[in-house]
């Protein structure tokens, strides 16, 4: 309850009804404290950063330093330098996108999953026309498991990028991304590991892991929308050319060259979202009041109950069995399309989310037009449940 109390948004209605909030993969609520943190900003210490010229702009800079180690504490990464804020994860996979392509050469491949959202695909693909390369797709079997078995066939000498994301936003497989980053080290490819649904329900870990990148948004783990991280490997960032030009990622410009700075500024050029990456900060330190295995048990309880009685409602099928699971259902009912269960959910206060959730090859690969999916988050309880179910059966008499 008193998580629930975080969050003043849960106690609105939707439809004349308590709302029933199960659309977290698509974005999560904010707790009062990163919503004070980006009010504060605003109302204490608003100033541009990194000029600091002045005592609001030195304190706007701290605040959003600070920021940074939350970030780099958080993932476990060695250095604050490692951790580039970004608008979120679709900007920092086109800003890899981007600043790899003098890595790969014409006829090189570059390494996808079945499981992929747009966002980790077309970037690629855009890249790969650009340089020639190809785009090859492990497979996944019909449960929504990553084909092991497959990745060796895919990834060989030629594979120049493997990029997969952790947990599926469409099924909630969790992939088995540490064995798929030893695969890819072992032929040299370099990896990167798309971690937007993984980031808040996940242990991270990004040293123990071994990826070479790994990005996420915040506004999925309780921060604003509008900042997110790429975190890459000191090494390999400070070999890798700026993507954006303008003010603050250089060290000196002339009308003839310039030259730029080191990581991470390298990457953030112009003014940055200082007030959400402080709202970010916010939410990583609200996280950490909160033991991980204590979020990740409370999740997965609700999960496994709204699944098995789910099963048992006429009509119900399931999409998706994964062996491993993190907070995601996505299913169908027999009688209706998803977008139509989707509504007739809504109208009973349950906000789930329908179509195809940005999976569309997903989707085919599977043979259904899209889904309806429940997506979990802390802040959920039986009473959701409950009601998921209830509307879930009134749907069913509907169509
Ligand atoms: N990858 C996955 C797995 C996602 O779930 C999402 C968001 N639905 C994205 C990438 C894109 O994230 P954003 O829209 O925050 O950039």
């Amino acid at each position: 309850m008193s998580i629930r109390a975080d969050f003043p948004i849960l106690q609105r209605s939707s439809r004349g009804r308590p709302l029933v909030y199960l659309d977290n993969a698509a974005t999560s609520q904010k707790p009062a404290v990163v919503i004070d943190a980006v009010n504060n900003y605003y109302q204490t210490c608003n100033a541009n950063v990194h000029r600091a010229a002045h005592e609001l702009a030195e304190q706007a800079t701290e605040a959003m330093e600070n920021a940074r180690i939350a970030v780099r504490n958080f993932v476990n990464a060695t250095r604050e330098e490692e951790i580039v804020f970004t608008r979120g994860t679709t900007e920092a996979i086109n800003l890899l996108a981007n600043v790899l392509s003098d890595r790969i050469k014409s006829g090189q491949d570059i390494v996808i999953t079945e499981l992929e959202h747009h966002s980790n695909i077309v970037p690629w693909q855009m890249l790969a026309q650009r340089t020639g390369a190809q785009i090859k797709v492990i497979a996944i079997d019909d449960y929504g498991n990553i084909d092991l078995d497959d990745a060796a066939n895919k990834l060989t000498p030629n594979t120049a990028i493997l990029a997969f994301t952790h947990v599926s936003n469409g099924l909630g497989s969790i992939t088995p991304a540490a064995q798929l980053i030893a695969q890819a080290q072992a032929v040299n490819a370099l990896t990167i590991v798309d971690g937007a649904q993984a980031a808040l329900h996940l242990p991270l870990d990004v040293q123990a892991l071994g990826c070479d990148f790994y990005v996420f948004s915040g506004h999925k783990l309780y921060a604003p929308t509008g900042i997110g991280v790429l975190y890459g490997r000191y090494d390999l960032l400070c070999e890798l050319p700026p993507w954006q030009g303008g003010g603050e990622m250089i060290e000196h410009v002339s009308f003839e060259q310039s030259t730029y700075q080191l990581p991470p500024y390298r990457f953030e050029a112009g003014t940055p979202n200082i007030a959400d990456a402080i709202g970010l900060g916010a939410a990583l330190s609200y996280l950490q009041t909160i033991p991980r295995a204590q979020l990740v048990s409370a999740e997965d309880r609700l999960v496994t109950n709204a699944l098995s009685e789910l099963r048992q409602i006429p009509g119900v099928r399931i999409v998706g069995e994964p062996e491993q699971r993190s907070a995601v259902i996505s299913f169908l009912l027999e009688q209706g399309h998803p977008n139509d269960v989707g509504t007739l959910l809504d109208q009973q206060g349950v906000a789930v989310r329908a179509g195809h959730h940005c999976n569309m090859p997903l989707m085919q690969r599977l043979g259904v037009p899209g889904t309806v999916r429940a997506s979990f988050s802390l802040y959920n309880n039986d009473e959701d449940v409950t009601r998921l179910l209830e509307a879930v059966e009134k749907a069913s008499t509907f169509l």
